[in-house]
């Protein structure tokens, strides 16, 4: 049986520590208000289970991606933490906050092609999960106009993102036209 590297699992659980402290009073937008945390966690899992993503560095930025977008937590905080390669991989896949909301929106539309192929991993999984949410545990406000328009964006962001790994892909593509089908049935 493989020998599991004691320092990168000790990094990893680390991380699942500091996220979960992060974003304990956050909840997702869906009608449950889940715990905002499960969805990190959705995307890490989605790297390893789908992707086969086995680089840790990755793995743990995947927990750690929405922590200096929507928490008081600095770039300082990350890199003294987890490094300075943890700290690039979530910067890259971090909106600017100080843009309008529909400049970020277009802005990780023209980005998608120029982030390193980390960012790009975790970049697909975090689309992934948010469709998957979309389609099934959306926002109760949002109109079926609304989820459709976010898949639109998703799949442009995702085009960008062509070559990253074949099984993420897939499995976007699988759940877009799920979402889809669902919202126009
Ligand atoms: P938001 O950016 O407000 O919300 C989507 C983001 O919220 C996701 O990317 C995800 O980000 C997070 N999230 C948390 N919980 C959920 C959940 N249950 N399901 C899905 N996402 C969740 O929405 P939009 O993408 O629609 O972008 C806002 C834009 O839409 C603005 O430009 C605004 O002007 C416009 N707008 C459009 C309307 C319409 O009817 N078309 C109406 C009102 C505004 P993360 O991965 O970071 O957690
Ligand atoms: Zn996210």
């Amino acid at each position: 049986m493989n020998q599991l590297a004691a320092e990168d699992f000790g990094l990893f659980m680390s991380a699942l520590k500091f996220g979960a402290h992060k974003h304990r009073r956050q909840k997702r937008k869906d009608t449950g208000k889940t715990p905002y945390f499960n969805h990190p966690i959705d995307v890490a899992e989605t790297l390893w289970r789908v992707g086969s993503v086995r680089d840790i560095a990755i793995l743990t930025a995947a927990l750690l991606h929405d922590v200096i977008e929507d928490t008081e937590t600095t770039p300082e905080d990350v890199e003294h933490i987890f490094g300075g390669d943890i700290l690039s991989l979530v910067q890259e896949v971090s909106d600017d906050k100080s843009l309008e909301k529909q400049t970020r929106k277009e802005q990780q539309v023209r980005h998608a092609p120029d982030l390193s192929a980390g960012a790009k991993l975790i970049k697909i999984a975090d689309k992934i999960c948010n469709i998957k949410d979309v389609t099934h545990s959306p926002p109760p406000d949002w109109s079926i106009n609304r989820r459709m328009e976010y898949l639109d964006w998703a799949e442009r962001v995702v085009k960008g993102l062509k070559g990253c790994n074949e099984k993420l892909e897939e499995e976007f593509y699988r759940l877009l036209s799920e979402g889809r089908k669902k919202l126009t049935s």
